[in-house]
């Protein structure tokens, strides 16, 4: 670009990551703009977040609609759309009741209330949830304590305590920490934070069966793999079981604050005082969700979802084959390539300062990157994608 680029004085944003010297100021489908007028190729998608890509006609319909009519009633009375949104999820799960919460976070701190609050009823106080290494949960400190992620346990020391971590796929290592105090065990069906590991099919059946014939309950996180990302419109409906307690957030909202606990009637037992937030259920946010989750629950929608996948997930393995890389992995629009290097960081920066158009891509861990587009990017663009990573990869590798 030979325009002059325009300088960005964010003095007075709080520094929490170092950010580029741009903003963003538009998006469209697979698209950004930044204020310089250069175009990003988006498979980050605000972190699996867009679903449905940057402005969504369907969500600003209901966006717009939804504003003319009411934006805020208060959580002490039901509005039409919070209703709504619940029977849909209610209808396409396995799950009876619904608590809107405004963050993925806050939907697994609900969780966890809620699994203690089961185990003060049904099971002696027992209040121990078995989580995962390199797991990811949210950023509030029982979330955080809930997540595996390495030099967490002392970040914000002391930890909330509870949270005993096991090894994904190995029932031996949970069966380790069981005790009387335990209440539920918490997992990501694919961990995304951690690196796009799924969990395989043998490990969420036998886990299952063995939370089951010990009290216990099994909580699925879903902000990340949940709403179409993988394929199906929640991960856990590859494996063929039920789990008692799901967590929804990202994805729901196809990019507003809007975010999921979902349970079982055995185990919702939160009785009036126990749970709460002023913005939950509000119905600017759960009409949004109505489009988000009609349009994922559209004919042939989550077909081509896996059809696209599959797409990337071949072109993902001839880059591998190309370069001499170690795979991929991923389930749905969910996906990562494992370099042989650590050079995801490099990789990150050079995609997004190429001209004349950028890429966006992110590297959860030093050699491999995550590919999460939004779930109606169509195949010219997951090619294009592939065509610019074999272009930056030959700088790299
Ligand atoms: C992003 C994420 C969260 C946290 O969601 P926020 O909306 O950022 O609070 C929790 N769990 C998983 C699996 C996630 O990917």
């Amino acid at each position: 670009m030979n325009k002059p680029t325009q300088n960005v004085d964010a003095h007075s944003v709080m520094f929490i990551t170092p950010r580029p010297e741009l903003v963003m100021v538009e998006g469209n489908g697979s698209w950004l703009i930044d204020n310089n007028g250069k175009r990003y190729l988006d498979f980050l998608q605000g972190w699996a977040v867009n679903c449905l890509g940057h402005s969504n006609p369907g969500m600003i319909a209901a966006l717009n609609i939804q504003a003319k009519k009411l934006i805020n009633p208060s959580p002490a009375f039901y509005n039409e759309p919070m209703i709504h949104l619940s029977n849909l999820l209610t209808e396409n799960s396995c799950f009876d009741k619904v608590f809107f919460a405004n963050s993925g976070a806050e939907a697994n701190e609900g969780a966890i209330k809620l699994a203690r609050k089961w185990g003060q009823l049904n099971k002696l106080g027992a209040f121990e949830i078995i989580t995962f290494d390199h797991s990811f949960h949210g950023r509030t400190l029982a979330t955080m304590s809930a997540s595996g992620k390495p030099g967490w346990d002392t970040m914000f020391a002391p930890q909330v305590p509870g949270f005993p971590k096991a090894d994904l796929n190995d029932l031996e290592s949970v069966k380790k920490l069981v005790t009387d105090k335990t209440v539920a065990v918490m997992l990501e069906p694919v961990q995304g934070e951690g690196g796009v590991i799924p969990v395989t099919a043998e490990f969420m059946q036998s886990l299952r069966q063995f939370t089951k014939e010990n009290n216990i309950l099994l909580i699925v996180d879903e902000v990340q793999a949940g709403c179409g990302r993988t394929g199906t419109l929640f991960a856990y409906q590859h494996y063929g079981i039920e789990p008692d307690i799901m967590t929804l957030g990202k994805g729901i909202g196809g990019g507003v604050p809007l975010a999921a606990l979902m349970a079982t009637d055995a185990v919702a037992c939160f009785v009036p005082g126990d749970q709460g937030g002023t913005y939950n259920g509000n119905p600017l946010m759960t009409a949004v969700g109505i489009s988000v989750i009609e349009q994922l629950l559209a004919p042939g929608f989550l077909e081509s979802v896996r059809a696209k996948g599959e797409l990337l997930r071949s072109e993902l393995l001839s880059i591998s084959q190309e370069f001499g890389l170690e795979g991929e992995r991923g389930e749905g629009l969910l996906r990562a390539l494992m370099l042989s290097k650590d050079v995801g960081g490099k990789l990150v920066e050079l995609a997004r300062d190429r001209s004349p158009e950028g890429l966006l891509i992110n590297s959860p861990r030093p050699n491999l990157l995550r590919f999460m587009p939004a779930l109606n990017v169509n195949d010219d663009e997951i090619r294009q994608m592939c065509k610019i990573l074999r272009e930056l990869l030959k700088q790299v590798i």
